[in-house]
C-alpha cells in the first residue's frame, strides 16, 4: 500500500486504515515444503506524527499448508500476525524503515511481517491436539 504522507498532512488527515491482498512473497517461506494457500490478506492502520514519522500497524492473515513437522501428514494452519513498523524520513535511522517524507510503501514491512509470522513448526490436527495436551500436563 502506498501512503501519501505529504498529501495527507496537507489535508489534515493524520490517521487512516487500509486493506490489501498480496500474493505470497517469493522465496520467503521458512518451513520446507510449506506453501501459502491463496493470498496474504493485510489489514493496516497508520498514524502520522508531528516529526513526519509514520507508525504502520499491519495484521497479516493467510493459510499455510504443507507437511506436519512431526508425522509428515498433510497439515494446514491459519496464521494471523500483527506487526508494528515505524517509517522515518531519516536514512541514518537503522532501527526503522526509511521513507522520503512524501509517500511510503508498506510493502517492505509487510514482507518482513510475513517472514516473522511463520510458525517454527506446522502441525496437523492430531499432533496439534497432542501437543496442546502435553503442554497442559
Ligand atoms: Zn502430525
Amino acid at each position: 500500500m502506498i501512503i501519501e504522507v505529504k498529501r495527507n498532512i496537507v489535508a489534515g488527515k493524520f490517521t487512516g486504515s487500509f486493506e490489501e491482498i498480496l500474493p505470497p512473497p517469493e522465496g520467503k517461506l521458512m518451513l520446507p515444503l510449506a506453501k501459502v494457500e491463496g493470498d496474504v490478506h493485510v489489514a493496516g492502520e497508520y498514524e502520522i506524527f508531528d516529526d513526519d514519522s509514520v507508525e504502520v500497524k499491519l495484521t497479516l492473515s493467510y493459510k499455510l499448508s504443507g507437511e506436519c513437522s512431526y508425522c509428515l501428514e498433510p497439515a494446514v494452519s491459519a496464521v494471523k500476525y500483527s506487526y508494528d513498523a515505524l517509517f522515518v524520513p531519516d536514512r541514518d535511522d537503522a532501527d526503522n524503515y526509511y521513507y522520503d517524507g512524501v509517500k511510503l510503501d508498506t510493502r517492505r514491512a509487510a514482507e518482513d511481517a510475513f517472514v516473522f509470522s511463520q510458525p517454527e513448526v506446522l502441525l496437523c490436527a492430531d499432533c496439534a491436539r497432542q501437543n496442546a495436551q502435553n503442554s497442559k500436563n
